[in-house]
């Protein structure tokens, strides 16, 4: 499973990361991003709660 975060998307509310804090973080822009694109196979169903919290479907996954 990859994940990718699109910045023109994201509103920075901050969901994804309080829920999936090991999948995603913020960018340097204050944007999320995700830490890794290729997710561990022992995150991948944090990584998957992150995605559906996203209100703006800012989070793909590839
Ligand atoms: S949940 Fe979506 S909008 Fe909110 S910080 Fe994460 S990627 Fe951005």
């Amino acid at each position: 499973m990859k994940v990718y975060v699109d910045p023109d998307l994201c509103i920075a509310c901050g969901a994804c990361i309080s829920l999936s804090p090991e999948v995603y973080d913020w960018d340097e822009e204050g944007k999320a991003k995700a830490i890794a694109e290729e997710v561990p196979e022992d995150k991948q169903s944090e990584a998957q709660e992150g995605l559906e919290s996203c209100p703006t479907e800012a989070i793909k996954q590839l």
